[in-house]
Parts: C-alpha cells; sequence; structure tokens
C-alpha cells in the first residue's frame, strides 16, 4: 500500500475491465486488478502485476468516481467490483475505504491466493461479500514447485474464513497445472477441500500459450 500527497491511501491498478456478466458470480462486475503478488506462479498470466513500477495510481475516491458509471448495473444484477490483481487482500485500507464509498449494495468480491497475512483477511472479511479463492494445488510440495512460496497461511486463512461466515461466499478454484499436477492431485485437492467445508469448486484447466 501507498500513501498518496493528499494522504489518503492508493494502490497501483494495472487493469480495469468493465462489464463482465456472470464472470465471478451472479450479476454485473467490474475487475480491478492491483499490482504487487507474494506469488511467482510459473504460468502467471497477469507478470504486470510483480513490476513495483507498473499501472496507475488510484486513491478509493479517485477509484469509485471512474467505476460508479456502472452503479444502476450492479444495483440491479446483484454486481459490484471483483479485487483482483496481483493480490488483492494486500490492500486492506483502500478497499476499507472503498467500501465506505460505495455503500453496502455493491457486492464486493475478491479473487485472491489467501497467501496473505491473517490480519488482513480478517480486518477485510468484515467488508467483503465473497471470495474466488485460487488455490492452485493443497499439497505443499506442488504448491511452492509451482508458486515459489509454503501454502501453510493459504490453507488456515481458509479455515478461518470457513469457521467464520458462510462457506457459500467462497468458491474455490482447483486447477489442472500441466507438468505440476495430474488428474490424482487434483482429486485429492477436491477431496481435503470438501472436508475442510468448502461448498463450492470451480475445476479447470489451464491453458499453456
Ligand atoms: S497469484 Fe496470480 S498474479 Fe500472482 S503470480 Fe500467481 S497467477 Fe500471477
Amino acid at each position: 500500500m501507498n500513501t498518496n500527497k493528499a494522504g489518503s491511501d492508493a494502490a497501483l491498478i494495472f487493469g480495469i475491465s468493465r462489464h463482465r456478466l456472470t464472470t465471478d458470480g451472479e450479476g454485473v462486475t467490474t475487475l480491478v486488478a492491483f499490482s504487487g503478488c507474494p506469488l511467482r506462479c510459473k504460468y502467471c498470466l497477469n507478470k504486470a502485476s510483480w513490476e513495483p513500477d507498473k499501472g496507475r495510481l488510484y486513491t478509493p475516491e479517485t477509484l469509485f468516481e471512474e467505476v460508479k458509471i456502472d452503479q444502476l448495473y450492479f444495483l440491479a444484477t446483484k454486481g459490484g467490483i471483483t479485487f483482483g490483481g496481483g493480490e488483492p487482500l494486500l490492500q486492506v485500507e483502500f478497499i476499507k475505504e472503498f467500501r465506505e464509498l460505495c455503500g453496502s449494495q455493491w457486492h464486493l468480491l475478491a479473487e485472491t491466493s489467501l497467501n496473505v497475512p491473517f490480519e488482513n483477511v480478517k480486518t477485510l472479511d468484515a467488508v467483503l461479500d465473497g471470495y474466488i479463492v485460487d488455490i492452485k494445488d493443497m499439497n505443499p510440495e506442488i504448491y511452492k514447485a509451482y508458486t515459489g512460496k509454503d501454502n501453510a497461511l493459504v490453507l488456515s486463512n481458509l479455515q478461518w474464513l470457513l469457521q467464520h461466515g458462510d462457506p457459500n461466499r467462497i468458491m474455490v478454484r482447483v486447477p489442472h497445472i500441466p507438468d505440476f499436477n495430474m488428474d490424482d492431485d487434483v482429486e485429492r485437492s477436491k477431496e481435503r477441500l470438501e472436508k475442510m467445508g468448502v461448498t463450492s469448486i470451480d475445476e479447470f484447466q489451464y491453458i499453456i500459450r
């Protein structure tokens, strides 16, 4: 998180994509992609998010002014903003301030790895309506080989979210990752997630370009 000269929290955003229909839930959404990510996934499609100087600096106010053009769609369809990246759960103050600006009727989702400090998760859970969790693979060795990081935080944060709110607000994406996991690994990930209490799983195939 950065602070601009006016003293308001500001963040680098490298992409805003409007009019996404049922991509992240039931309504019309706008994707807001923050720069900055703790992971280094081998097949990352958003490597622009790794560059510390890529993107445009927004305050919560300037972002709200830009995205509110779609307010009528959001309210009519129960849509809103999907914060992605990069890693949106690194932007705690920004998202808290944005919620104050947009009010309670916009649906705010985070597409996250959950590989962030627990305090971030706890604080933002009071602000967000739901999560799309990019779990990669539940096996720590596969996760580390693919992302360069441990997944211990991911698992403890996910467990906490499942125990402190409606599990239906969480959708977990489980990819088949060429050269990193096999069908059996994906099955094992799904089984572990279901045992933890995950109710919504999106299994899909990474396409390598
Ligand atoms: S978590 Fe997403 S943005 Fe970050 S490295 Fe992985 S694929 Fe890229």
